[in-house]
C-alpha cells in the first residue's frame, strides 16, 4: 500500500520536475514584406535591371515559392507554429501607429502602443518604458534580458541610460570581460566595411547574439537585424532578397542552438515580426507616412502598403495551426504583451495602453471551425 502510493505521488510530482521554465527570443526584421514572406521574390520587380545588378544572386529565389526565399519559416515555423500576414487568404496585421517608418514601429513593437512623441528616426531616449525594461526589472529576469541590433537606434528606442538594459546595437563593441570569439568578432566588425552609415551588417548583431546567449543564458533574448530596410532603401532588390534569405538562415541557425541547449529546449517561445511594410510596384523601395511626420518631406505623402505588417510564431504555449485567417484587426502593439505573456506575465496590468496579447490558440480554434464572428475575433 505504502509502495504504491510512493509511485502515485511520483506519478503526480513528474510533470512539476519536468515543468519547463519559459524563455522567449523575439528576432525583428526591419522593413521586410509580407508580399515576400508569403509569396517569395516579386514577379514586378526581380527581373528589373534598375533593381537587379546581380541576378545570379537571386536566381533560387522563383516568384510564387515563398518556401525557396524563407525555407525556415516555411517549413519549420509554419508546421510546428502559426504565421499571420498572408492577405491574399483572408490573414492581416498591421501597425497602428500613423508613421509607418521604424522608430514607431519598434516603439509600438516594443511597449504595446503608439506614442505620437515618437513621429521620427531621431535619437531620442524613449521616455516609455518598454515590455523588455519591465521584464528586466522582475526578479525572475533580472540580468536575464539582452538586446542586439543592427541599427545604433536601439540603445534610445530601449533607452539604456534609464533601463540598464543590456544591449549591443549599431557598430558597438561587446565589452568587459570577453571570449575568444567576442574579441575576435570586435576586432572583425572593426575592419569590416559596412555600406550603411547606422547599420552594421546583420551577420555581427547575430554572432554577437549567439555567443551572448550561450555565455549568459538569457531568458529573454531580442535580435533586430536591419540589413533588409537599407538595402530595399537603396534599391537594390537582390540584396533585398539576399538580405531575407540570410534572415531566415540565421533563425534557423539560433533555433537549432535553442533545441541543441537543454536550457532552452521544448521552453523556448520564439516570435518572428517586422517594424513596417513598404510601397509597391516601383514604391518597393520606399516607407512611411511623411504627412504624419512633423517636419518631414517624404517622396509622397504616404506610400501605400507601409502600415500591412506580418508575424510568425512557435513554441511550448503555441499551436501549430499554420496561417491564421484574421478577422478584426491584428496590431503590432499586441506583441509587448504576447511577449510578457509567453513568460508568465500580465503587461497590461501595468501598462494599461498596451494592446492585448494575441490568443493564437484562440484564433486557431475559430479558425479550425470556419466561423468567427467579428465580435470575439475584434482585437485578438
Ligand atoms: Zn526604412
Amino acid at each position: 500500500m505504502m509502495k504504491l502510493n510512493w509511485l502515485v505521488l511520483l506519478v503526480l510530482l513528474l510533470p512539476l520536475s519536468l515543468k519547463a521554465e519559459p524563455k522567449v527570443v523575439l528576432v525583428s526584421i526591419d522593413g521586410v514584406r509580407w508580399q515576400e514572406v508569403f509569396a517569395g521574390a516579386d514577379p514586378t520587380l526581380y527581373q528589373q535591371p534598375q533593381w537587379v545588378k546581380t541576378p545570379e544572386l537571386i536566381r533560387a529565389f522563383k516568384p510564387g515559392q515563398p518556401e525557396l526565399l524563407m525555407p525556415f519559416l516555411h517549413k519549420t515555423v509554419k508546421q510546428q507554429g502559426i504565421t499571420v500576414g498572408d492577405r491574399r487568404q483572408g490573414s492581416a496585421i498591421n501597425v497602428s501607429n500613423p508613421y509607418q517608418i521604424s522608430y514607431p514601429g519598434y516603439q509600438e513593437l516594443l511597449a504595446g502602443f503608439s506614442d505620437p512623441a515618437i513621429h521620427s528616426n531621431n535619437k531620442i531616449a524613449n521616455p516609455n518604458v518598454t515590455v523588455l525594461e519591465w521584464l528586466n526589472q522582475q526578479p525572475q529576469l533580472q540580468h536575464k534580458v539582452a538586446a542586439f541590433g543592427s541599427w545604433d537606434l536601439f540603445p534610445y528606442i530601449l533607452n539604456t541610460k534609464r533601463s540598464g538594459l543590456t544591449v549591443n546595437a549599431g557598430f558597438m563593441q561587446e565589452q568587459g570581460k570577453l571570449s575568444e570569439k567576442q574579441k575576435y568578432l570586435n576586432q572583425l566588425q572593426a575592419k569590416t566595411p559596412s555600406p550603411f552609415s547606422s547599420v552594421r551588417l546583420d551577420v555581427f548583431t547575430q554572432e554577437f547574439a549567439l555567443e551572448h546567449m550561450r555565455l549568459h543564458k538569457p531568458k529573454l533574448l531580442y535580435i533586430a537585424l536591419g540589413e533588409a530596410d537599407d538595402f530595399a532603401h537603396l534599391g537594390q532588390y537582390d540584396q533585398y532578397l539576399a538580405a531575407i534569405h540570410r534572415s531566415d538562415q540565421f533563425i534557423a541557425d539560433l533555433w537549432q542552438e535553442l533545441q541543441n541547449d537543454p536550457y532552452y529546449r521544448n521552453q523556448t517561445t520564439l516570435l518572428i515580426s517586422t517594424d513596417h511594410g513598404r510601397g509597391e510596384a516601383a514604391q518597393w523601395r520606399s516607407h512611411g507616412k511623411s504627412a504624419a511626420v512633423p517636419g518631414y518631406k517624404g517622396p509622397v505623402p504616404q506610400i501605400a502598403g507601409s502600415e500591412q505588417i506580418w508575424l510568425a510564431a512557435m513554441g511550448p504555449e503555441i499551436p501549430a495551426a499554420g496561417l491564421i485567417r484574421t478577422t478584426g484587426s491584428w496590431q503590432q502593439g499586441q506583441m509587448a504583451a504576447t511577449l510578457a505573456a509567453a513568460l508568465g506575465f500580465d503587461y497590461q496590468a501595468v501598462q494599461p495602453k498596451a494592446a492585448q496579447a494575441f490568443d493564437f490558440s484562440a484564433s486557431a480554434r475559430l479558425a479550425l471551425f470556419g466561423k468567427v464572428p467579428v465580435a470575439e475575433s475584434q482585437g485578438l
